[in-house]
C-alpha cells in the first residue's frame, strides 16, 4: 500500500474569493504551509510556519464538513506556496467529490494537475514563472509594490497570451498602492498594452479572511 500523503496545512476555512476574475464567488480555502519566496510584503506570513500535519482524508473530511453548511462549489488551494507540496492525491479526491479547484501559485513550481483554474502571481525581484503557465494560466496577478516597474508589466504582457488578463492588485488595498496601480494602468493603456486591469482584495473589505 502506498504511504499516506501528509500535507502541512495552516488553515481550512469558508470565505469568498476576494481576488482576481472570480472575485465574490463563495469558496472553501485550503491554505498550505510554507513558501519558497518569503516576500517582504506578504500578507500571509503566518503560512510560512510549518503548520499542522493532515492526511488527505482529513483535509477532505474538513472540506466536506464545511461544505455541508457552506455549499461552495470551488475549493481554492493557496498558501504559502501550495505546489511546494504533493497535492496530487488531494486534487484527485476533491475532483471525485465534484469540487472545482483553483490553485493560487507564485508560478515557480509546476505540476501537471487536473485543476480548473490557475492563478499565477509572479513575485519580485524577477517576476519569473514556469513556461508551462503560458498556456495554463487563467489570470496573472501582480501585487503593486513600491518597486514594481512598468517594464515588468510589459514583459509579463508579452509572455502571457493577450486573452489572459494581467491584474494589478494593490498591496493590501493600501492607498499609495491604489494610486500607483491607477498610474500604471494609465501607462499601460497609453502604451497600447491589452487586457490590464486594476483590482482590490474584496475579502478584506468585507472583513473576511
Ligand atoms: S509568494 Fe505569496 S505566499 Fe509566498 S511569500 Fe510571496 S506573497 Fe507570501
Amino acid at each position: 500500500m502506498p504511504p499516506r500523503a501528509i500535507l502541512k496545512i495552516t488553515e481550512i476555512f469558508p470565505s469568498i474569493q476576494g481576488e482576481g476574475l472570480r472575485q465574490g464567488e463563495p469558496a472553501i480555502f485550503v491554505r498550505l504551509s510554507g513558501c519558497n519566496l518569503k516576500c517582504s510584503f506578504c500578507d500571509t506570513k503566518y503560512a510560512w510556519k510549518e503548520g499542522r500535519s493532515y492526511t488527505v482524508d482529513q483535509v477532505l473530511g474538513k472540506v466536506i464538513k464545511i461544505s455541508q453548511s457552506y455549499p461552495a462549489r470551488w475549493v481554492c488551494l493557496t498558501g504559502g506556496e501550495p505546489l511546494q507540496q504533493n497535492i496530487r492525491e488531494l486534487v484527485r479526491r476533491l475532483r471525485a467529490k465534484k469540487f472545482k479547484i483553483q490553485v493560487e501559485t507564485n508560478g515557480t513550481f509546476y505540476k501537471l494537475l487536473p485543476v480548473d483554474w490557475y492563478t499565477i502571481s509572479p513575485k519580485p525581484p524577477r517576476y519569473l514563472s514556469r513556461p508551462e503557465y503560458r498556456k495554463k494560466a487563467k489570470e496573472v496577478k501582480i501585487i503593486v509594490t513600491k518597486g514594481l516597474k512598468f517594464g515588468e508589466i510589459q514583459r509579463l504582457r508579452r509572455e502571457f497570451p493577450q486573452e489572459v488578463p494581467i491584474l494589478l492588485q494593490p498591496q493590501s488595498n493600501l492607498n499609495w498602492s491604489r494610486r500607483l496601480s491607477l498610474r500604471l494602468l494609465k501607462r499601460a493603456l497609453t502604451a497600447g498594452l491589452e487586457n490590464i486591469r486594476v483590482t482590490l482584495q474584496l475579502h478584506k473589505i468585507y472583513g473576511l479572511k
